[in-house]
């Protein structure tokens, strides 16, 4: 339950922001000038911020829509993503924002329209080419859309440009919006996965894969356009039958003709986010794990990328064509290289 709302003084009148409060009637609003003075104070403690994150309703100015880094795509010419929150109701222990942001606080950028300005420009300027728009590099998209109405907003922004899609990565297993409007042709909700026992113990408040899975489902039969995201691959006992098993029941659920595109990556944190991570969480199973430095990143070994990317690729292509199969590379781990 939220109980501290901050306002930047600048918003405070806009009609998203004050829905966005009338949903939280008991919290106490404190009004800001920006949002960086509450986000970005120093001493701030990410783990213990955790446990009651405020929210923190701002205004984006500046680099609303980014080009995505080379080598993440999913068959687009261009690829950009974009973020209308920082943070996360969920808690992986493998989020790159742990390691990014010293406040867990959940910051809500409501300037949702100058969000779409900036894609309906790109779409114009970039008529001819396939474009895909990543959204949810700094959150999850769907998770607190019941708050932000984000998705809603933007989805009918996409509407009149058919070269262009709009990816939603999530480990939500909530259904609304979808289940309330048709699915456009140019949408693709995007599931972050991995086997079971691998997620019980690192995504930790996130809906089960069952659950990920069932909704999945229901998206696929309305005629959704399903993403599978394995993003990061994460190493352990068994875990080629554990992957192999993931696919297998992913497949006995959704057709595969449901399926825009799988994509994939190895698990990666550039060196100063991993020691600012493996701070907070010393003992932790993933950082017990045989995890090693290489030049300036932390990750498995060459070896154990190249056996497991090998290994799922193989999984995959049982499932759908190659053509749809995607191998991302970035360094580090978040909902767009990622994961979520
Ligand atoms: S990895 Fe994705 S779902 Fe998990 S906490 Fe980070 S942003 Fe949220």
């Amino acid at each position: 339950m939220v109980d501290t709302i901050y306002v930047e003084e600048e918003v405070l009148e806009h009609p998203r922001a004050k829905l966005i409060i009338s949903k939280f009637p008991l919290a106490r609003i404190i009004e800001i000038d920006r949002f960086g003075e509450v986000f970005n104070k120093r001493n701030q403690n990410f783990k213990i911020q955790k446990i009651n994150p405020a929210i923190i309703l701002a205004k984006k100015y500046k680099k609303l829509i980014l080009p995505a880094p080379d080598g993440f795509g999913i068959g687009g010419k261009r690829n950009y993503y974009f973020s209308h929150m920082y943070n996360c109701i969920y808690d992986c222990r493998y989020c790159f924002l742990q390691g990014m942001y010293s406040s867990a606080n959940y910051v809500i950028f409501i300037n949702f329209e100058d969000f779409a300005e900036q894609i309906i420009q790109i779409n114009k300027e970039f008529s001819k080419d396939n474009i895909t728009f990543f959204s949810g590099y700094d959150c999850d998209s769907l998770a607190l859309e019941n708050i932000t109405g984000f998705l809603d907003y933007i989805l009918p922004i996409f509407s009149p440009y058919p070269k262009s899609m709009l990816e939603v990565r999530t480990k939500s297993a909530k259904l609304k919006p979808m289940t309330i409007v048709s699915p456009p042709d140019n949408c693709i909700i995007a599931y972050s996965l991995m086997p079971q026992i691998m997620s019980g113990v690192l995504d930790h408040k996130a809906p089960s894969i069952d659950r990920r899975i069932k909704s999945m489902t229901d998206l696929a039969n309305r005629g959704w356009k399903i993403g599978l995201r394995f993003d990061p691959l994460i190493y352990g006992k068994n875990w080629k039958e554990l992957y192999t098993e993931l696919i297998v029941s992913i497949s006995k659920n959704i057709p595969s003709e449901a399926i825009h595109s799988i994509s994939f990556g190895p698990l990666r944190f550039p060196r100063a986010m991993f020691q600012k991570i493996f701070k907070l969480y010393p003992d932790d199973i993933l950082f017990t794990g045989p995890i090693t430095q290489r030049g300036s990143i932390m990750a498995y070994s060459e070896e154990i990328e190249n056996e497991m990317a090998l290994h799922c690729r193989q999984l995959f292509s049982n499932f759908v064509s190659d053509s749809i199969i995607f191998q991302c590379v970035s360094e580090g781990s978040s909902n767009l290289s990622d994961q979520v």
